[in-house]
């Protein structure tokens, strides 16, 4: 029998948070075991819902999203994130510097296919959202991992991140607000990133896709408001978080800064996207109306706002657990606490997940899994109701009382 195996491109690609341990809870639960499940940023199966608003839109819409539309995206939706961002005082986005994908993270992967040869360097954070050192090294890449500071509320280090440019650097990566760490970054740190790659001629790809989802008053500043005319910024969101809608697939890239430098480039992207048609066109459909309606987002974060509610009492029974501490979030949907190795010398926190899985049925991801350098933490979503978080809190503190790594 002839034997067939993976490609080698995927032999550095690693996407934990779906691997072997959401495999054995998927396992156990279809032995009958009730799993509680704190690993995936996905608010519909938690009772979060769709605003109206855009149900009735897509549906309005359906007869006539049957065909592929433009690669690029439908003109109306296009227009909608061009106006968007010039309310967040960014006029340098035209309608063709638009497109919309299926989901941020097939334009993710896009544009770093477009751009990345054997060996081209991009500064990923650690701890990131693994899809981006993975699509780094499915194009070719090498990921190269600049250190977020715990101590200093998971910002980014700027020393470490200077550190590590190299001449074969093409890309910086900033997450914010952050997945998995919850930080949001102010100003001055983002300004500090931008002053970098402007020096070393670097390409900034700023994932916003929680930009709306953001607690005590924070304010989010955007990548491009920064970057200015001198820096090419790619800029990703979508509607999967803010507008609970992870499953329609609708994200967009939208491109600002020297655009005619990187002409060569961005043709490249445009032929992936002519390559793979278009978005899921209904998804595309929900956009202007997400954007120009009642932001909904608003009364779930806002004080007495259900997401505000879980985020508190997760971090505060988290913290009151002997041996873990964590940062409070202040925006996205995570929270990633620490696990003292002095009191837990945990060798495979892969190892650690799976032994609180099958002792506790309590689902988490493993903090390596988001490339973090160190088996001493794991993340937690913070969408389950209070009930099921302080059940599944509650059954960590029991499991980490007795736990002998
Ligand atoms: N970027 C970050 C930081 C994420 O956390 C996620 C999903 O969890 C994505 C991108 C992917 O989003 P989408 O549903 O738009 O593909």
């Amino acid at each position: 029998m002839a034997e067939f195996k993976q490609s080698t491109k995927l032999h550095n690609v690693l996407y934990d948070i779906r691997g072997p341990v959401l495999e054995q809870a998927q396992k156990m639960e279809s032995e009958g075991h009730r799993i509680l499940k704190l690993n995936i940023g996905n608010p519909a199966p938690f009772g979060f819902e769709a605003p109206d608003a855009i149900l009735v839109d897509m549906i309005r819409h359906l007869p006539h999203a049957q065909g592929y539309s433009d690669s690029r995206g439908i003109f109306s939706a296009r227009t909608a994130v061009v106006q968007y961002y010039q309310t967040r005082g960014i006029h340098t986005i035209h309608v063709d510097d638009v497109y919309l994908g299926n989901g941020v993270s097939e334009l993710i992967t896009l544009s770093l296919m477009a751009l990345l040869d054997t060996g081209d360097e991009v500064l990923v954070p650690t701890p990131d959202y693994p899809l981006w050192t993975a699509s780094v090294s499915l194009a070719g890449g090498r990921p190269v991992h600049y250190l977020c500071d715990e101590e200093n509320e998971w910002w980014p280090d700027l020393e470490d991140l200077a550190a590590k440019i190299t001449p074969r650097t093409k890309g910086l990566v900033i997450i914010n607000p952050n997945n998995p760490t919850g930080a949001v970054y102010p100003p001055h740190i983002i300004a500090g990133m931008v002053d970098l790659a402007r020096k070393h001629g670097l390409i900034v790809f700023s994932d916003e896709i929680y930009e709306k989802i953001l607690y005590d008053g924070t304010e989010f500043t955007n990548t491009a408001a920064i970057t200015g005319d001198d820096v090419l910024c790619m800029t990703f969101s979508g509607l999967s978080k803010a507008y609970r809608i992870c499953g329609y697939r609708s994200g967009w890239l939208a491109i600002s800064g020297p655009k005619a430098a990187a002409a060569d480039y961005l043709e490249g992207i445009n032929l992936l996207a002519n390559m793979r048609m278009c978005a899921n066109v209904p998804g595309q459909h929900a956009i202007q109306t997400a954007l120009g309606g009642h932001q909904s987002i608003e009364d779930l974060i806002l004080p007495g706002g259900r997401l505000r509610e879980q985020r508190d009492l997760a971090y505060r029974m988290l913290n009151d657990i002997p041996g873990v501490s964590v940062n409070q979030a202040k925006g996205a949907l995570y929270l990633f606490p620490r696990l003292d190795p002095e009191i837990y010398p945990i060798k495979s926190d892969e190892k650690f997940a799976l032994d609180l899985l099958q002792q506790q049925k309590i689902l988490i991801s493993h903090g390596t899994a988001f490339n973090w350098i160190r088996p001493d933490h794991f993340r937690l979503v913070t969408l389950p109701s209070v009930l099921d978080l302080e059940e599944a809190v509650g059954r960590i503190g029991e499991f980490l009382s007795t736990y002998k790594p």
